[in-house]
């Protein structure tokens, strides 16, 4: 059942598992509410709709109707994929008896265990899963506000944004110039930025092969950093200029009115500016007082469970776990562990120990597909990674191409695992 704010009523009723659910430890069917429908906190919904059989109600909240994944957005960007490939709505979550509501969570009452919705609902729970995905830190580039990111888009949450700078790729004045800065650690996705460079290159070398590329990076070093370089080289060789911390790329300013970087105190006009600012966890959850002062929320590694609140969970970009990377897998992988333990929690079912797994695909040009992964466990500090793969530079054509086949499959397997 799909909810929008002005007809939100309780689910459930109709459906013949929710009238034959056994009683949670003897009181009503235990509430989990979920906000945010991504990654984390769908697949979350999703298993614990699944595996408790009816005998927990779940809520998933999200504020749009349709979720439209950053992952592969990039290809997008690089015309390998089409807009509407990346889009999903919930429907098979709300077939499966999960009340799905497309309304923004605006408050979180811990003392009472109450979500408020921006329409006015109030949902009472006895768990709360927090997958807010990220938001974006003030002031983190010069220059550049949410105000500005239709002039200068950051394309890191998807949907028009990424559409407006496909777009401004495409209609850039033959031999102009493309500016990216690059956000600093942490950020979702690690290997997001290069990515995109390589498929704005992708485009550029088709239909503007005299364009450049300049990459304003605060970081002296980037995920798969060598796979890229070497990819750049062979495929756009002199297309790609990365500026580093040492030249001043820890120093940006951006001037959206009149499209120019300020790089150490000088000026330089470019066509298309894509802005990654600092990121921060999704709004929501530093309203909740679960973040502390980095941003972010610590949460337990054997769990995902947040330090500053028993009956809260934290997933996917929003939390500060330790080594796993910001992404989609990793949210994903979170969102399971999550489940049994909150699960375990409600219906007194069996819970396993954590194990977390990760692995980012990225395209650098056609059929050339790379990747890095590793397995995780958790440690009283921290979410620790134990081993770990990553492509090899010189690798045959056969197996990266293998290696971008596997990422399309990744992609259909995920996207089925999280909405259904
Ligand atoms: C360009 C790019 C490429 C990427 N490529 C990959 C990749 O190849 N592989 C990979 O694994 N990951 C990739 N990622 C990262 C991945 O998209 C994120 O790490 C992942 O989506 C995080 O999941 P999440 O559940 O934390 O947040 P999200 O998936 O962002 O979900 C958060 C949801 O919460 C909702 N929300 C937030 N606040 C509220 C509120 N107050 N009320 C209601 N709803 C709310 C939002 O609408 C959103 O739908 C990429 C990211 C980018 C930007």
């Amino acid at each position: 059942m799909t909810l929008n704010r002005r007809h939100f009523i309780a689910t459930g009723l109709a459906t013949g598992a929710f009238l034959a659910a056994p009683t949670v430890w003897g009181q009503a069917k235990a509430k989990v509410v979920v906000i945010g429908g991504g990654a984390g906190g769908a697949t979350c919904a999703r298993y614990i709709a699944k595996d408790s059989e009816g005998a927990v109600e779940v809520t998933l909240i999200d504020a749009n109707p349709i979720y439209t994944t950053c992952f592969f957005s990039n290809l997008y960007i690089g015309g390998f994929r089409e807009f509407e490939s990346l889009q999903h709505g919930y429907d098979k979550l709300a077939g499966a008896g999960i009340t799905v509501i497309n309304d923004m969570a605006t408050a979180v009452d811990r003392a009472a265990r109450t979500v408020t919705l921006a329409g006015g609902q109030v949902l009472p729970y006895d768990r709360l899963v927090l997958s807010p995905g990220i938001d974006f830190k003030d002031g983190s580039v010069p220059g550049w506000s949410l105000d500005a990111a239709e002039i200068m888009p950051h394309a890191y949450k998807a949907g028009p944004q990424t559409q407006l700078l496909k777009k401004m790729v495409e209609e850039m004045p033959q031999g102009g110039t493309f500016a990216m800065v690059a956000p600093p650690n942490p950020y979702r996705c690690p290997p997001g930025p290069y990515e995109r460079i390589s498929m704005v290159a992708h485009v550029l070398k088709a239909t503007n092969p005299t364009a450049k590329i300049l990459i304003l990076d605060p970081k002296d070093k980037f995920s798969k950093q060598p796979l890229f370089e070497e990819g750049w080289g062979k495929h756009y060789d002199g297309m790609v200029e990365w500026v580093g911390p040492d030249f001043g790329g820890g120093a940006v300013e951006v001037r959206p009115d009149t499209m120019e970087v300020v790089v150490e105190g000088e000026a330089q006009k470019v066509d298309v500016c894509n802005v990654i600012p600092g990121q921060v966890a999704g709004k929501i959850a530093a309203l909740a007082g679960v973040t502390d002062d980095s941003g972010w929320a610590p949460v337990h590694p054997d769990s995902m469970k947040a330090k500053a609140d028993e009956n809260i969970w934290v997933l996917g970009d929003a939390a500060a776990q330790g080594d796993m990377p910001k992404s989609a897998f990793s949210a994903n992988s979170q969102a399971k562990v999550a489940a049994m333990a909150i699960r375990g929690e409600l219906t007194g079912s069996k819970v396993f120990p954590a194990k977390y797994t990760n692995t980012c695909w990225s395209l650098i040009d056609t059929d050339d597909g790379v990747k890095v992964g590793a397995s995780y466990e958790p440690t009283p500090e921290k979410i620790a990674s134990v081993d770990s793969f990553i492509s090899a530079t010189g690798e045959d054509a056969a197996l990266r191409k293998a290696t971008y086949e596997e990422s399309l499959g990744w992609y259909a397997g995920i996207t089925a695992d999280i909405f259904g």
